[in-house]
C-alpha cells in the first residue's frame, strides 16, 4: 500500500486484495504445520495436522484458480494477521515445557489460524456473490468447508481426551471408559441445563 496512493479505490478491488491476503496466508501456513506436526506428541494430532497440511496445498491450487478465472496473476499481499498468529503460535510452544500441556497449547493456535481463515472466506464469498463473480463461489466455498472440519475436528480432539491429558487429570490406561463416562456426564448436564433453562422460562 503507497504513502500517498490509496491502492483499494473500489469493491472489486477490496476483493482482490483481500483475495491477495488469504492467498498469502494459506502459503505461510503451509510452511508453519510441519513444525505444529513435529512438535505434536499426539498421534491423532499430528495426524490431523498432516492431513490438513494437504488439504491447504490444494486450498493454494484452488485459490490460484480463482485468479485465474477472474483474470488475474496468482500474487500474495502481507497478512500482519497470520504472520502474528504463526509467531504467537510459535511464542507460546516455545514456552511450553509439558508435552501433554504442548498438545493443548497447538490446538488452541491451530484453532486461532482456522477461525481466521473462515472469517476471511465467509467475507470473500459474500463479497463474490454481490459482485457477480458467480463462478469462483464454489472454489472459495470448498475451501471454507475444509477450514470448518478442521476446526471441528480440532475441538474434538481438545474435548475428547486432550485437554483433560494437559490438566492431569485423565487415566492413562482407562482412556476409553473414562470417554464414555465423560460422555454421559456431558449428555446429564445438558440434559440438566436444558431443564434448569425450561425451569427458568417457566418461572418468567
Ligand atoms: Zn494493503
Ligand atoms: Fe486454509
Ligand atoms: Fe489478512
Ligand atoms: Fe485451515
Amino acid at each position: 500500500m503507497g504513502l500517498f496512493t490509496k491502492d483499494i479505490k473500489s469493491m472489486e478491488d477490496l476483493f482482490l486484495h483481500t483475495l491477495q491476503d488469504v492467498y498469502y496466508a494459506e502459503n505461510q501456513i503451509v510452511k508453519a504445520l510441519p513444525k505444529m506436526i513435529d512438535k505434536s506428541t499426539n498421534r491423532e494430532l499430528a495426524a490431523g495436522l498432516r492431513n490438513h497440511l494437504r488439504e491447504t496445498e490444494t486450498q493454494v491450487t484452488r485459490l490460484q484458480q480463482v485468479f485465474e478465472r477472474l483474470g488475474q496473476e496468482p500474487k500474495g499481499v502481507d497478512c500482519p494477521a497470520i504472520d502474528g498468529l504463526i509467531k504467537e503460535a510459535d511464542e507460546v510452544a516455545g514456552e511450553v515445557d509439558d508435552k501433554k500441556v504442548l498438545d493443548a497449547a497447538i490446538i488452541g493456535s491451530a484453532q486461532a489460524v482456522e477461525h481466521y481463515e473462515i472469517s476471511r472466506y465467509g467475507t470473500l464469498i459474500a463479497w463474490a456473490e454481490e459482485l457477480g463473480h458467480d463462478n469462483v463461489v464454489s472454489l472459495l466455498n470448498a475451501n471454507l468447508k475444509e477450514e470448518k472440519a478442521a476446526d471441528k475436528k480440532l475441538n474434538m480432539l481438545a474435548e475428547g481426551g486432550v485437554n483433560k491429558r494437559a490438566s492431569g487429570r485423565a487415566k492413562r490406561n482407562t482412556r476409553s471408559s473414562s470417554r464414555t463416562k465423560q460422555a454421559a456426564a456431558r449428555a446429564t448436564s445438558s440434559k440438566r441445563t436444558g431443564k434448569a433453562r425450561r425451569r427458568t422460562r417457566a418461572a418468567r
